[in-house]
């Protein structure tokens, strides 16, 4: 059965391979492709390298992302967003009920590491999306306060690591503080 794209109206995908024999159904037209994660499991499992780190997807904003909400080539419901790492702006769709993914053009390239490493399926469990998050607000903290601080971010960034680890960090910080507050 061929199975039809899910982000453009009429184009139907045909098989292909991603990497080292991977295979995907691929779109000729938008170029995005479906992954079954069942076939992904079995390449991991036979070309995965698991000592290979995974690189940061800095590089990740200029891959064009499809924002809709689109739904499954196979079973025709709506698929999931699941975001795969902190610093990378793209989401890749995913159908429970099929488990399958669909990758917009240029995204596989974002995941391949995470693949390689034989990471990628964990991306859509609830442990992976809730460590991203807290990853994600821990760095949203950190850029304000580096916008607050200027200059000054570094240093107070290696004072709070002093305090923290000092067996009279507490008295310390009350003392800084109160020679701010008193005037002392
Ligand atoms: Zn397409
Ligand atoms: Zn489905």
């Amino acid at each position: 059965m061929s199975l039809s794209c899910p982000t453009c109206a009429n184009s139907q995908l045909h098989g292909t391979t991603l990497t080292d024999q991977l295979p995907a159904e691929s779109c000729p037209d938008c170029r995005g492709a479906v992954l079954s994660l069942i076939h992904y499991r079995d390449w991991r499992d036979a070309h995965a390298a698991p000592e290979e780190s995974v690189a940061d997807a800095g590089e990740a904003s200029h891959v064009d992302d499809n924002k809709a909400m689109l739904r499954c080539p196979q079973c025709k419901g709506f698929m999931t967003k699941f975001r795969f790492l902190a610093d990378a702006a793209n989401h890749i769709d995913h159908c429970d009920r099929c488990d399958l993914v669909w990758l917009d053009h240029g995204e596989w390239r974002l995941v391949e590491q995470l693949a390689r490493s034989g990471q990628f399926a964990k991306v859509f469990d609830m442990t992976w999306q809730k460590r991203l998050r807290e990853e994600q607000a821990k760095r949203r903290a950190e850029s304000r306060w580096r916008e607050q601080l200027g200059d000054d971010y570094a240093r107070a960034k290696e004072l709070r690591g002093w305090l923290a680890g000092h067996p009279r960090g507490k008295e310390l910080l009350a003392y800084l503080f109160l020679s701010q507050t008193e005037g002392a």
